[in-house]
């Protein structure tokens, strides 16, 4: 259930009737930091147009409540992955706003796609086929993104795709190529020598093609510097926060703090072991807290070891296994009467956010934030 307020810093509310009392924890969503990240992007890219990528629900995040948003802090052009996302974001986005479907459309939904005013990007040869039969059959020129392969074999028209276009041009007639796309491989690693690369490969194989618009960068690609930006940016992490690369901090605000509640407190002796496998053992006296979020909200079983709760500013390290609908912090290091069963504690918050949640669990940003779950009270704060 979503809960649509402005709140002050504390989601945890005195009412008793307030829906979040009934959740295992609560997650904000801070609507304003993610508008202000869309217009730091927006100025970085100012030579280009700068989308939003709202793919799978917007990273977790809803793309109900953030699409609006964004389309208010200036966005015109979104981008999903699949041809129902596309349909579903019109509920949410001015009908002026172009939203393109990055998988383009299979075979039984290009006529759909097109009809709704989605736009497709084109992957093969057989999706051009597609949309030329289709534009045959309409009567007139439909708009579609090319993707062109520079390098990530992943999506996108191949080296002798783009010479197979460039020599029998009445392929693409009746498509009118809005924009030409790639995707960048190793974009958080500046260094990398594939980034120029592909940005190279992009360049002389558009130059084989009809004359359109260029896009490679997502988030981290716009932090390359301005050759990356070419006529369109696609930023997607970046918006909800999450760090373009490893080097020097991150220049974008966080959007999500998640609160957890404590449903017990218990004391430990020496010797006492903790959880699935009794894998940790009290050196000492300790006090521990169980609280309500396992690995069904997203918190996986691999970052037990290194992860943590915060209680204000004290680290609170997780203990033992983390279980499917809670986890054990050792809270022995808060002094006794400040804390106790029902307050929360921070799983996500400003200074430790899915970046440091994903280095806990051996994996990236994206995964934390894309797997956060279903069953957390939701605010969205600064609507
Ligand atoms: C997901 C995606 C993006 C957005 O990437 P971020 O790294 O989240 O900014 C951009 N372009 C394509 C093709 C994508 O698949």
């Amino acid at each position: 259930m979503v809960w649509m307020v402005a709140v002050a810093s504390s989601c945890v509310s005195a009412n008793p009737d307030w829906p979040g009392h009934r959740a295992g924890a609560v997650l904000t969503v801070d609507l304003a930091a993610i508008a202000a990240n869309y217009r730091l992007l927006d100025a970085r890219t100012s030579g280009a147009l700068c989308a939003a990528v709202v793919k799978a629900d917007a990273y977790g995040l809803g793309a109900a409540q953030v699409a609006p948003v964004l389309e208010q802090a200036g966005a015109r052009d979104f981008f999903v992955a699949h041809v129902d996302e596309g349909l579903a974001l019109q509920q949410w986005v001015s009908p002026k706003s172009q939203i393109t479907v990055l998988h383009g459309a299979r075979p039984d939904a290009v006529e759909e796609c097109v009809r709704s005013g989605l736009r497709p990007v084109l992957n093969s040869l057989e999706q051009v086929t597609q949309l030329q039969a289709l534009a045959k059959r309409l009567g007139g020129p439909l708009d579609a993104v090319l993707q062109l392969d520079t390098g990530m074999s992943r999506f996108g028209l191949s080296q002798a795709d783009v010479r197979c276009l460039a020599q029998e041009p009445e392929r693409l007639a009746g498509i009118s190529l809005s924009l030409i796309m790639s995707h960048l491989a190793c974009a958080d690693t500046p260094a990398h020598p594939a980034n120029a690369e592909q940005l190279q490969v992009l360049q002389s194989y558009a130059a084989q093609l009809p004359k359109a618009p260029l896009s490679l960068a997502a988030s981290s690609g716009i932090f390359l510097g301005e050759a990356f930006h070419q006529a369109l940016v696609r930023p997607g992490a970046a918006l909800y926060g999450i760090a373009p690369n490893s080097y020097g901090p991150n220049p974008l605000s966080a959007v999500v703090k998640l609160q957890a509640h404590i449903l017990q407190i218990r004391r430990l002796s020496k010797g006492d072991r903790v959880g699935y496998g009794l894998t940790w053992r009290a050196d000492g006296p300790r006090r521990v807290a169980t609280i309500a979020t396992g690995y069904a909200d997203g918190f996986a079983r691999q970052g037990a070891e290194q992860g943590c709760a915060w209680f204000g500013a004290q680290r609170l390290p997780i203990l033992g296994r983390i279980s499917m609908d809670s986890m054990t912090v050792d809270i022995s290091d808060i002094p006794e009467g400040q804390i106790a069963a029902d307050d929360t504690v921070d799983l996500l918050n400003t200074s430790y956010g899915v970046d440091a949640v994903a280095e806990a669990e051996g994996t990236i940003g994206y995964e934390v934030l894309t797997s956060l779950g279903g069953r957390y009270h939701r605010i969205y704060k600064n609507n």
